[in-house]
């Protein structure tokens, strides 16, 4: 079983960007060309330049058509009226897997005390967090470092966290956090290509293989690059560096799998 744990859709073709084919028939498509079996899909409650925002009922609706492919995990804005009750909703109504955080776009620093609600609230459902740190463009950075996520571990320690992208640059900070928190698991989309084949590829390495596969998942942050050749370019590196086929049994999925309820990896 392959998952691809960080995909986008969107019911424009350009909701992403004009640059990207973000339609779920793209998606689809790359799916039935891929090893791939699952692929994980985020709504996305942001307000941002690049990307329109992404709702819970699409997300829903794209998982209903397409059960046996699709997971969905929604989104609130933590400072929208009462977004816990519209999490909830959210992952009742649309039988959605998780919550995405995203304190890039939102502008919500993960340890903020209005987002710990939210995490418990996940948890209570039995349900992960998926919080971007990529630290990019383009909000104040402060918001956006990995370390903040300690933060509200502490706040949460119950709470099964998924750092999207690993932390990009501060990917050091990552793995102090995963060290940190034995419920913290890093998500490897763009920064595993990023720093490959460039000074710090040795360094990244070194922090994923500190935390081993177990705490690692693979995602391609799809429709960035075709689904099939995301796999094959991250498969290649894991392996030049070390990872056994069984270590990628659980970064391609059995780690994903783990974290959600009634699943049995
Ligand atoms: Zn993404």
């Amino acid at each position: 079983m392959i998952i691809d744990a960080h995909t986008h859709v969107h019911p424009d073709a350009d909701g992403l960007g004009d640059r990207y084919d973000a339609r779920l028939e793209n998606l689809l498509a790359n799916l039935a060309a891929s090893e791939v079996d699952k692929a994980v899909i985020y709504a996305e409650a942001v307000d941002v330049p690049y990307i329109k925002r992404i709702e819970n009922d699409y997300v829903g609706a794209c998982c209903a058509q397409h059960p046996d492919t699709l997971i969905g995990f929604a989104s609130v804005h933590p400072l929208e009226p009462d977004p816990v009750k519209t999490f909830e909703e959210a992952v009742r109504r649309y039988g959605l897997k998780g919550l995405k955080l995203h304190p890039r776009f939102q502008g919500v620093a993960a340890d903020d005390p209005r987002v710990a609600p939210l995490a418990r609230k996940a948890a209570e459902l039995d349900l992960p967090v998926a919080i971007d740190a990529l630290l990019w463009k383009p909000t104040p950075l402060k918001l956006q470092l990995p370390i903040n996520v300690d933060g509200l571990c502490k706040q949460v320690p119950e709470a099964r966290i998924i750092m999207a992208h690993a932390g990009g640059f501060h990917f050091l900070d990552t793995l102090a956090v995963a060290i940190a928190n034995p419920n913290v698991h890093l998500e490897i989309s763009v920064a595993l290509t990023f720093f490959h084949g460039t000074p710090f590829e040795d360094q990244f390495m070194f922090a994923l293989k500190q935390l081993g596969p177990k705490r690692l998942i693979y995602g391609s942050d799809f429709p960035q690059k075709p689904m099939q050749a995301s796999l094959d370019e991250s498969r290649a590196i894991l392996k030049k560096h070390g990872f056994s086929d069984a270590d990628l049994e659980w970064i391609l999925g059995k780690t994903f799998l783990s974290l959600l309820p009634g699943e049995n990896a």
